[in-house]
């Protein structure tokens, strides 16, 4: 016997399950979202991108950190006032967040089903719900699936989390600590985020990161300089170490043997060092869907179909590039195909945006995967402080890269270090989506004063190194 039975069933109420949904639902569908969260967001609402973010914002507005360069010094307020401050807005913002999810949810007609799904057969699933220590089950059917239940923290048995000196970023995000010093294990996207916030903070911040080098997706003009802001405010970047043990003293706290023997001490460690997707317990194998060692689950990649073709996948569950952003598109995108009206995304590429202080965002080719796919390049820079907006903000030390086809003239890239960087991006991803190029830039007027016009500098920058034979009349 099933107890709900609906067209749509979305496992999972994230950016891609509650985009999904309310596709579906638009395209006049009975849909349901099944999440096993007390509230509905997903990792994006509640322990990822949101928290992270207003974390972030908090953490400049208290410091002061964008007045810097005008005064003496940052402000400081005592740990217990930062952390008063913090939990206040991530309240706010989240509960804010929170509030128009539902509201959108339910003037879209979508079902919100609570519990933890799992499947029980090809087109049903069971969903348990634990209340007050009493478990309560019932059952769903639906024509289609999406599977959109995301990632957690990976956590390897090695490291001795405790959830107070050794965490991961759910911990993190759920109580921001304030330590003395602090080790972040991983100097990937998360462990540079939050690194940087600490060091915001005037905390003494350690990243471990086993690769020689971070953000290797990243143009290397825009790392290098990412790095050297790094280096000038203290942090330290342990490069191409592997953590050989972690052990902790009788306070808690930990201390790293690194595989050259090198010891490290901090009184707190934040392990970042990847994520797992969320599929035990989702009774997989009734369906016939295998995922791979790090739980991810493979899909078509133009109908984000899994092995079965009635149920989909979208999201972090499906790997790389696991964000919010692509996570949204993936979800419309599966319950297009879904119920007939597929749509293909034709735009080339899409942007990624690093909330480190300072910001990194990036779109299209860098420098050298453009010269690796054999384009002949010209290359334009623009430094923050060549801007007025630049010297008003006293955020100098930004810049805007963009990279051009010396045949015909296109844009193929841009990447931006520094303030505003992941809204910038987003003139980059207009000009080389529509087929723009150096013409576009250095001949229309922007706004002055603005970060915008580095754009124009950066043009004029290629420009002027053009060979004359390139140029146009
Ligand atoms: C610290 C951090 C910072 C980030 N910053 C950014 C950023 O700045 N920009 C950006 O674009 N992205 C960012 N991300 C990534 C972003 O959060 C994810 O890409 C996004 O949340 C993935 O969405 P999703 O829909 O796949 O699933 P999720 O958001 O992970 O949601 C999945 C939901 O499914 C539920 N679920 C799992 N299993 C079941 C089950 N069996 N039954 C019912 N429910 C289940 C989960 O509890 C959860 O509520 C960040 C991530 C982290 C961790």
């Amino acid at each position: 016997m099933t107890d709900f039975d609906y067209d749509f069933v979305v496992i999972g109420g994230g950016p891609a399950g509650r985009r999904a949904a309310i596709q579906a639902s638009k395209l006049g569908k009975s849909v349901a979202i099944v999440d096993d969260q007390r509230m509905i967001g997903g990792v994006s609402v509640h322990t990822g991108t949101l928290p992270s973010k207003t974390i972030r914002e908090s953490v400049l507005s208290l410091t002061g950190w964008r007045d810097q360069y005008f005064k003496s010094g940052r402000s400081r307020s005592s740990s217990d006032m930062t952390k008063t401050s913090i939990n206040s807005r991530l309240a706010t913002t989240l509960g804010d967040e929170v509030e128009v999810i539902d509201s959108q949810l339910s003037r879209n007609n979508i079902a919100m089903l609570k519990g933890k799904a799992k499947f029980s057969g090809l087109n049903k699933l069971a969903v348990s719900q634990c209340v007050q220590g009493k478990t309560t089950s019932y059952s769903v059917t639906a024509e289609k699936f999406l599977i959109a239940v995301g990632t957690k923290p990976y956590r390897p048995k090695s490291i001795p989390f405790n959830g107070t000196t050794v965490v991961d970023s759910d911990s993190i995000a759920a109580n921001l600590p304030i330590p003395k010093s602090i080790i972040v294990v991983g100097g990937g996207v998360i462990g540079l985020e939050y690194a940087t916030i600490f060091s915001t903070l005037e905390i003494p911040v350690t990243v471990i990161e086993a690769r020689e080098k971070i953000l290797e997706f990243i143009d290397h003009d825009i790392v290098a300089n990412f790095t050297h802001q790094l280096f000038e405010r203290g942090i330290s970047l342990r490069l191409g170490k592997k953590i050989e043990k972690i052990s902790l003293d009788d306070e808690g706290s930990p201390t790293v043997i690194l595989d050259d023997g090198r010891q490290l001490k901090s009184e707190m460690l934040l392990f970042t060092a990847g994520r797992v997707g969320s599929v035990g317990k989702l009774g997989l194998e009734k369906v016939g869907i295998e995922p791979d060692s790090r739980g991810r689950i493979s899909v078509d990649k133009d109908t984000l179909q899994t092995s079965q073709p009635h149920i989909y996948a979208a999201g972090d569950i499906i790997g790389f590039p696991a964000l919010a952003s692509t996570s949204m598109e993936q979800g419309r995108q599966a319950a297009c195909d879904a119920f007939g009206v597929p749509i293909r995304n034709t735009a080339n590429s899409f942007p990624l945006g690093i909330y480190s202080i300072p910001e990194i965002a990036s779109i299209g080719m860098s420098e050298e995967d453009a010269r690796d796919n054999g384009f002949q390049v010209e290359i334009g820079v623009a430094r923050f402080q060549e801007t007025s907006r630049g010297h008003i903000l006293g955020s100098c030390k930004g810049m805007l890269k963009c990279i051009f086809d010396l045949n015909d003239r296109k844009l193929l890239g841009v990447h931006i270090v520094g303030e505003g960087a992941t809204e910038l991006i987003h003139i980059g991803q207009a000009v080389i989506n529509l087929n723009g190029g150096i013409d576009y830039l250095s001949d229309n007027v922007f706004n002055f004063p603005t970060l915008a016009e580095a754009y124009k500098v950066a043009a004029l920058d290629a420009y002027n190194r053009m060979p004359r034979s390139r140029m146009s009349a």
